[in-house]
C-alpha cells in the first residue's frame, strides 16, 4: 500500500485506480482502514517551510538606513578610539535587531495561528455514510464529494461529475477554469490537461463531483511545488508604508541637519571629533527608532482582539481599513438573521395551512386557516411536503436533544415541515430513489432532483424562488392532486402576502417524465419551456438576530450606513430590514424603496451612481451584481465592507475595501478572497471589528503623538547647543538609551489602551486624511518645546551651579524620561481629559512606568551604567525640580486639550 504509483493516476483505468487504492465507489473506506492509512501516509498537510531563514530575517533587520548611520558611527568612534561609545552603539544596534526580529516573528505567528484556526473540512464517504471530516484527516482511497465553492482538499481521480469546473490557476497559472471529465488519459498528458483529476489547493468554481483520493500532503502536486507553500505573511499595510515613506523623508531632513550641525560646529571653531559626535547625536536622537516596530505590534494586537471577538483577519491592512469603514453591505440570511428557519405557512392544493413549532424540532401541528388540526394528509399537501424533503441535500440531526441542520437551513426547514405531516426524510428518500440532481446555485435560484416515482413515471421535483419557478409552470394541483388551471395572480398574491410578513418563500413544482428519462439532459436543454406543474409554496420564518439589531443601530450612530444585499424576495427583504432597523439613509428617499436585481441590471452606471447611496435594501441580487454595487459605492468615495459566502461572491469580496467571508456557511473560495472571516457569521461581529479597528487607529495616533516629541525635543536641544557653540547636553549613546527604553517601556503600552467611550459615536475617519491632524501636530510641537526648555535650561543651570558635565547631562536625559512618562498619561486619550480617564483601565501603563523607573535608576546610580553612558548620580533637589517640571507639563497639556474640547463643542453648536 505504501508504494502507490506516481504520476499515473490520470492514465490508469478507473477500475485499476480503485483496485490500487483498495477503495469502493459507494462504501469508501472503513474507519479502521482510515486509521491504518493515516499511520502509513500521515496527515494530509503540507510540511510548512519557513519562508525566510531565521538568519536572513535577522540580517534583514540591519537593512535600514538608520542602522547604517549607527554602523558608521560605530566604526568612526572605534577609529577615534572611543571604544566604550563604539561598543555601546553597536550593542544597541544588536539589541534593536533582536527586538525587531522577535517582534516580527511574533506578529507573523499571531497571523499564522489565525490561519490554522480556519482549517478546512471535506465531505467524504466512509463506511457508506456521508460525513464531514477535517481536510487534514484525508487518506488515499477516501471518496470525496466536491461542490462549487470548495477548495479541493487532496489530489484525486474524478469518477463522477456534473458540470464540474475547477480553477487551477494556483497550480498551472491558467486563469480559465478547467471543465472536468470522466476519462482515462494518455500517460504523458501535462498537468493542465488532466481533466479527470482534481488537485489539492485548486478551487471548484462550478458544479459538483466525486473523486477518490490518490495523494495527500506532500505527495500532492501542490506539495511538490516548493515556492507555493511559502506561507509568508505580509506585515505591510498602507499605514506602515506611509510611515516608511515618512521615515525616509525624515532621514534626509535629519542627515541634512546633521551636516549643517557639523559645518556650524566647525565654524564655531570646535574640534572636528566633537562636532562629528554632535552630528551623530543629532541623527541618533531625532530618528524615531521604535516607530515602525510599535506600529506593527499595535496592528498585531488589533488582530488578536478582533479574533477574540470572532473576526479573523486574513490580511493585515484590513485592521486599519476597518476603522474608516463608511458602508457595510451585508447579506441578510444568516448574517442579519439567525439562519434558524421554520416553515410557518404552506399553500398547497389551493389551500392555506399554518404550521406551529419552532426551530427544526419535529413536533408541531399543521392546521387549516380556521384553526382545525389536519386529520388526513391530502395528495396536494403531501406532494408539496414530499418534494421539499427529498429534493433536498441537507439532513436534520439530533444533538443533545436539540435538532440541528446539517447543510442548508432553508432545506432543514423543509425537512422539519414534512415530519410534522408524518413524512420522514430517510424513508421517503428510500421510497423515491434519486437518479440525478441540479444543485442549488444562487444564480439559478432553484434546485431540482429526479426520482423514481411509480410504475409508469419518474418525477422531477423542483424548488426555488417564486419568480424563477412559476414562469416555468403550465398548470397546478388541487387538494386531491388532480390537475387544476394555473392561477398565477392568486399564487403571486399569496406568496407576496407571505413575503411581506418577512417569510422566505419557496415555490415547489414537479413534472412527471417517462421511465427512460433518467438524467436532466432533456430538462436542461428545454430550460425555457413551460412544462412544470405547480404544487405549492412553503414559507419560513428566519428571525432577525437580536445582536444584529443593536449592532446596526450602533453603526448608524457611528456614521456607517448599513445596506442589506440579498438573494431573497424584495418583500421579505423589506420586512426583515424594517425589523432590524435598516432604513434608507437619505431623508428624501422613499423609506421603503427596495432595488431589485432586475432593476439593477437595467440601470446605467450613471443612474446607479445617483441611486446607490439612497437605497438601503437590494433584493434578488445575483452575486455578480455585488461587484457592480461595490464599484458604484467606491466611486462615491466610500470605504466599503461587503459580506459574501458563495463562489460568485469572490470578485466582490476582492474588490471591496474589506471583503468579509462567513466562517460557518461560507465556501472556501469566498474565504480565500476575503480580508476577514467571521467565525460566527454574525453581523454584530463586523461592527465589533470596526470598533476594534477604530481603537487600533486611535492607539497608533496616540503613540505617534507621544513618541515624536522625544525625537523633536532632543533634536532641538542638540541643534541649539551647536548653534550656540555650547557643550552637548545629550551624547549619542544617551540619545540611544532614551529612544530605545522609552519607546519599548513607555510608548508601546499605549497599544493596550482600551476603547475610548465615544468611539462609536463619531464619524468614520476620512481614509486619505493625514494621520496627524492640526491638534496633534500642535501638541507635538508644544511638548517638544517644553522638553527643549526643560532639558536645556536644567543642563545650563546645573553647569552654572558648578556641577560636572556628567551630572548636567544625566539631568537632561532624566528630564526627558520624566516628561515622557507624564506625557504618556496625557496621551492615553487624545481628547478626553486625563482626569476623566479611569486611572487603572490600562494596567500596562503602570507596569511600563515602573520598569522605566527601575531602568532609569540603574542608569543614574549604577557604576557600570555610569561608565557605559557617562551618566552620574543625581541628588534629591534634582528630582524635585524634574518632578515639578513634569507636573507643569502634565497640567499645561491638559489645559491645551481642554481648549480644543471647548472649541469643538462650540463648533458643534453652530
Ligand atoms: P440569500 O441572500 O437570502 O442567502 P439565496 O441566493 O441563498 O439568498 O437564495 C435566493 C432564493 O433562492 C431564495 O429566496 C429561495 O427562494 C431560493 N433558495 C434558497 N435556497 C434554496 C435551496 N436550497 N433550494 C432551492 N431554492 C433555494
Ligand atoms: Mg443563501
Amino acid at each position: 500500500m505504501k508504494d502507490l504509483p506516481k504520476d499515473l493516476w490520470h492514465h490508469l483505468a478507473e477500475e485499476d485506480v480503485f483496485e490500487t487504492l483498495k477503495s469502493d465507489h459507494h462504501e469508501g473506506l472503513s474507519d479502521q482502514e482510515v486509521q491504518e492509512r493515516l499511520r502509513l501516509f500521515g496527515e494530509n498537510s503540507i510540511t510548512a517551510q519557513k519562508p525566510i531563514s531565521p538568519i536572513k530575517r535577522f540580517l534583514l533587520q540591519f537593512h535600514n538606513p538608520l542602522i547604517y548611520i549607527l554602523l558608521v558611527a560605530t566604526a568612526v568612534t572605534f577609529f577615534l578610539e572611543e571604544y566604550i561609545d563604539s561598543a555601546v552603539i553597536f550593542a544597541v544596534v544588536l539589541i534593536n535587531a533582536i527586538i525587531g526580529y522577535m517582534q516580527e516573528a511574533k506578529a507573523e505567528d499571531a497571523i499564522n495561528s489565525l490561519k490554522k484556526m480556519m482549517s478546512a473540512s471535506a465531505t467524504v464517504i466512509r463506511g457508506g455514510k456521508k460525513i464531514s471530516v477535517p481536510a487534514t484527516q484525508l487518506v488515499p482511497g477516501d471518496i470525496v464529494l466536491l461542490a462549487s465553492g470548495d477548495k479541493v482538499p487532496a489530489d484525486m481521480r474524478l469518477f463522477k461529475n456534473r458540470d464540474l469546473q475547477i480553477d487551477e490557476s494556483a497550480l498551472t497559472g491558467e486563469s480559465v477554469a478547467v471543465q472536468k471529465e470522466r476519462a482515462s488519459l494518455d500517460k504523458d498528458t501535462v498537468l493542465g490537461d488532466r481533466v479527470n483529476m482534481a488537485f489539492a489547493g485548486t478551487l471548484v468554481t462550478y458544479g459538483s463531483g466525486m473523486g477518490v483520493v490518490s495523494g495527500t500532503g506532500d505527495d500532492t502536486e501542490t506539495g511538490k511545488i516548493a515556492d507555493m507553500i511559502s506561507q509568508a505573511v505580509s506585515l505591510d499595510t498602507p499605514l506602515t508604508q506611509k510611515i516608511h515613506a515618512f521615515s525616509k523623508i525624515l532621514l534626509y531632513v535629519i542627515l541634512t541637519l546633521a551636516v549643517i550641525t557639523f559645518i556650524v560646529g566647525l565654524f564655531h571653531g570646535q574640534h572636528w571629533v566633537e562636532t562629528f559626535m554632535a552630528a551623530v547625536a543629532l541623527a541618533v536622537a531625532a530618528i524615531p527608532e521604535g516607530l515602525p516596530a510599535v506600529v506593527t505590534i499595535t496592528l498585531a494586537i488589533g488582530v488578536r482582539r478582533m479574533a477574540i471577538r470572532n473576526a479573523i483577519v486574513r490580511k493585515l491592512p484590513a485592521v486599519e481599513t476597518l476603522g474608516s469603514t463608511t458602508i457595510i453591505c451585508s447579506d441578510k440570511t444568516g448574517t442579519l438573521t439567525e439562519n434558524q428557519m421554520t416553515v410557518q405557512k404552506v399553500f398547497a392544493g389551493d389551500q392555506e395551512f399554518d404550521l406551529d413549532g419552532s426551530g427544526y424540532q419535529p413536533d408541531g401541528e399543521i392546521k387549516t386557516t380556521d384553526g382545525e388540526t389536519l386529520k388526513d394528509l391530502e395528495e396536494g399537501l403531501r406532494l408539496c411536503l414530499l418534494a421539499g424533503t427529498i429534493s433536498n441535500d441537507s439532513e436534520l440531526k439530533q444533538d443533545g436533544g436539540l435538532w440541528q441542520v446539517q447543510g442548508d437551513p432553508t432545506e432543514g426547514a423543509l425537512i422539519a415541515s414534512a415530519v410534522k405531516a408524518g413524512l420522514q426524510q430517510s424513508e421517503q428518500m428510500d421510497k423515491y430513489p434519486r437518479m440525478d440532481i441540479i444543485p442549488f446555485e444562487s444564480d439559478r435560484q432553484y434546485m431540482a432532483t429526479l426520482h423514481e416515482f411509480d410504475d409508469q413515471n419518474n418525477v422531477i421535483f423542483l424548488k426555488g424562488s417564486l419568480e424563477r419557478t412559476l414562469i416555468r409552470c403550465k398548470d397546478a394541483l388541487d387538494a386531491q392532486g388532480n390537475s387544476l388551471a394555473l392561477d398565477r395572480d392568486k399564487i403571486t398574491a399569496t406568496a407576496e402576502r407571505f413575503a411581506a410578513m418577512g417569510l422566505r418563500v419557496l415555490c415547489i413544482a414537479m413534472q412527471k417524465v417517462p421511465k427512460d428519462e433518467q438524467t436532466f439532459d432533456r430538462f436542461q436543454s428545454q430550460e425555457a419551456a413551460e412544462q412544470l406543474t405547480f404544487i405549492g409554496l412553503q414559507a419560513m420564518i428566519d428571525p432577525p438576530r437580536k445582536e444584529a439589531i443593536s449592532a446596526v443601530a450602533t453603526c448608524q450612530k457611528a456614521g456607517i450606513a448599513v445596506k442589506m444585499i440579498t438573494g431573497d424576495h424584495a418583500l421579505t427583504a423589506r420586512a426583515i430590514a424594517q425589523q432590524i432597523g435598516i432604513t434608507n439613509p437619505d431623508p428624501d428617499a422613499d423609506e421603503h424603496r427596495v432595488l431589485t436585481g432586475r432593476e439593477l441590471a437595467e440601470m446605467s452606471d450613471h443612474e446607479l451612481l445617483k441611486e446607490v447611496e439612497k437605497v438601503a435594501v437590494f433584493a434578488r441580487v445575483a452575486p455578480e451584481q455585488k461587484l457592480k454595487l461595490v464599484t458604484a459605492l467606491q466611486a462615491k468615495k466610500h470605504v466599503v465592507a461587503m459580506t459574501g459566502d458563495g463562489v460568485n461572491d469572490a470578485p466582490a469580496l476582492k474588490k471591496a475595501d474589506i471583503g468579509v467571508a462567513m466562517g460557518i456557511a461560507g465556501t472556501e473560495v469566498s474565504k480565500e478572497a476575503a480580508d476577514m472571516v467571521l467565525t460566527d457569521d454574525n453581523f454584530a461581529t463586523i461592527e465589533g471589528a470596526v470598533e476594534e479597528g477604530r481603537n487600533v487607529f486611535d492607539n497608533l495616533v496616540k503613540f505617534i503623538t507621544w513618541i515624536l516629541p522625544t525625537n523633536l525635543g532632543q533634536g532641538m536641544v542638540i541643534m541649539l547647543a551647536v548653534l550656540l557653540g555650547a557643550t552637548l547636553p545629550v551624547l549619542p549613546v544617551q540619545a540611544l538609551w532614551l529612544n530605545m527604553t522609552t519607546a519599548v517601556l513607555l510608548g508601546l503600552m499605549l497599544a493596550f489602551e482600551p476603547k475610548e467611550p465615544g468611539i462609536m459615536k463619531r464619524m468614520p475617519r476620512e481614509p486619505d486624511s493625514p494621520i496627524l491632524n492640526a491638534e496633534m501636530l500642535g501638541r507635538i510641537v508644544s511638548v517638544s518645546t517644553l522638553l527643549l526648555i526643560g532639558a536645556f535650561g536644567l543642563f545650563q543651570w546645573a553647569l552654572a551651579q558648578g556641577e560636572s558635565e556628567e551630572v548636567a547631562r544625566t539631568l537632561a536625559v532624566t528630564l526627558f524620561v520624566v516628561v515622557q512618562s507624564v506625557f504618556l498619561f496625557n496621551c492615553r486619550s487624545l481628547t478626553v481629559s486625563l482626569f476623566q480617564t479611569p486611572a487603572f483601565s490600562n494596567p500596562w501603563i503602570w507596569a511600563g512606568i515602573g520598569a522605566m523607573l527601575l531602568a532609569q535608576l540603574a542608569f543614574i546610580y549604577t557604576p557600570v551604567m555610569n561608565l557605559l553612558f557617562q551618566s552620574a548620580p543625581l541628588e534629591l533637589t534634582h528630582w524635585i525640580m524634574m518632578l515639578a517640571y513634569g507636573a507643569l507639563v502634565l497640567v499645561l497639556v491638559e489645559i491645551e486639550k481642554g481648549i480644543w474640547r471647548a472649541r469643538k463643542a462650540k463648533a458643534m453648536k453652530k
